[in-house]
């Protein structure tokens, strides 16, 4: 793989931090806690890993924000940045207008997708694109002749960005408390999360009764009312909530029961993080519209967009001019970037690797970290993994002991992942990673074993 040797002047961390402090109004940040302890100045990437602004190396196990994919340095994503941004560094695609890397990007997004879909809208982001398909599901609702389908059906403890309809279509309870969320006509059913709520039940019959939550909102709402329900594969923000195989099955039969359009929101599962070019595919999910992002760039330029199935596709496209779009939808840089990107995962087999080598030893490495007196579940799908921290094992799943949510265990095994050079996430007492789709079996290695180091820091801080 070929990276770039750039290593930048290191910029005074104090100095910078009281910039930040002052001035820098951060997303999804404790403002009173960021004035104490001051950002982490990250200041470069090659691979796997980031250096900050004091020289500390840090393995990134969650490819920046889910969306490092190929890793960092990757000079020639840069290159054919700075080649499109010398011949044409912006053009709109309003107003019948196109341009080169947009149409080729979309013909390969043609290919990469699942069966069935020959269109891309694009978006800046995952959030757009979220709000992209509450406006189309509407548009191809009134098309049909089905004004009153405007309902759209999520999960509790989902994310589907930022937005207001973002916000609103995802689930969690701190968003919709801050503004009044969601908005109208968007309504929540539970998750398919076993750990927590499957207990005294299989896995299998658990999936089958959560998909069945589906069933019993439509008929509360009214299938005349509902336009579309929408999910991601595999959970991530919300922990990477694996759900059983019998979930997604169930849902699709669900959807096509009722004539309900199905979402998959693939921002984070898209590009090869499942060990497949989306995880509907592995999966079964078959939906009608995808919401994709993060991974198509590598997160190197903001790029996102919703694939639109020909059923879709075709009624949206014969209603005439459907009068939504962005300035930067089809911006040529961002799709100059998305080419090499997934020029690279192709050339290098990410997909593959993932599918058959990396992401199975990855399980299996992963796994042996159940043995730890902390850890209740490990588990793994693809280059998503996730561990729950416990008080008491037992032989048992659901009769293991929970640490009081209070205590904020995962904040601290967080810190001390932090403090050693290692980055995982902490939802509550679930400890996360989704690492870049390069990483290889020595590395597995290294992540694993900075993770049990820091599994032992965080049990001597609750002994
Ligand atoms: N959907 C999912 C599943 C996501 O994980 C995210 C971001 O993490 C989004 C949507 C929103 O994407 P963005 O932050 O690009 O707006």
């Amino acid at each position: 793989m070929t990276t770039n040797p750039v290593v930048p002047e290191m910029p005074d961390t104090l100095a910078l931090q009281a910039q930040d402090a002052a001035h820098y109004l951060h997303p999804f940040t404790d403002h009173t806690q960021l004035h104490s302890k001051g950002s982490r100045m990250i200041v470069r990437g090659d691979g796997i890993y980031l250096w900050d602004s004091e020289g500390k190396k840090i393995l990134d196990g969650m490819s920046g924000l889910w969306c490092v994919n190929v890793g960092y340095g990757r000079s020639s994503i840069a290159q054919a940045v700075h080649k499109q941004m010398d011949v044409l560094p912006f053009y709109n695609s309003f107003f019948n207008t196109s341009n080169v890397p947009a149409v080729q990007l979309a013909a390969k997004l043609a290919e990469l997708a699942p069966p069935g879909f020959q269109h891309v809208f694009y978006t800046g982001s995952g959030s757009e694109a979220n709000d992209t398909n509450v406006r189309m599901v509407r548009r191809y609702w009134d098309l049909m002749g089905y004004p009153d389908r405007h309902v759209i059906i999520s999960r509790r403890n989902a994310y589907h960005g930022s937005t207001m309809a973002g916000a609103s279509l995802g689930g969690m309870s701190g968003m919709h408390e801050q503004g009044g969320l969601p908005i109208p006509g968007i309504v929540h059913i539970g998750q398919p999360h076993y750990f927590d709520d499957g207990v005294g039940m299989t896995p299998e019959d658990f999936g089958l009764r959560a998909a069945g939550w589906l069933e019993k909102k439509i008929l509360e709402i009214g299938a005349d009312k509902v336009g579309a329900f929408i999910g991601e594969p595999i959970q991530g923000a919300g922990g990477v909530v694996i759900p059983p195989d019998t979930y997604w099955p169930e849902i699709r039969r669900i959807c096509r029961k009722y004539d309900v359009l199905l979402i998959a929101d693939e921002v984070i599962t898209g590009f090869g993080r499942l060990g497949r070019w989306f995880g509907s595919e592995l999966f079964g999910i078959e939906p009608d519209l995808i919401t994709f992002a993060k991974g198509v760039t590598s997160g190197y330029v903001p790029l996102g967009g919703v694939l639109v199935s020909d059923r879709v596709a075709k009624v949206v496209m014969d209603g005439g001019e459907f009068t939504h779009g962005f300035t930067y939808s089809g911006h040529p840089v961002a799709c100059a970037a998305a080419l090499e990107n997934i020029r690279i995962i192709e050339e290098e087999k990410l997909v593959e690797r993932v599918a058959e080598d990396t992401g199975p030893y990855l399980r299996q490495r992963f796994a042996s970290l159940a043995a730890h007196p902390l850890v209740g579940v490990a588990e793994t799908c693809g280059f998503v993994a996730g561990l729950n921290l416990v008080r008491g094992k037992a032989a048992r799943l659901h009769d293991q002991l929970r640490f009081d949510p209070a205590l904020g265990v995962g904040m601290v095994c967080r810190g001390h992942m932090f403090n050693n050079g290692m980055i995982m996430r902490a939802v509550g007492e679930r400890m996360i990673v989704a690492p870049p789709l390069v990483m290889g079996r020595a590395q597995i290695d290294e992540m694993v074993a900075l993770i049990r180091f820091c599994l032992d820091r965080t049990l001597e801080d609750v002994e």
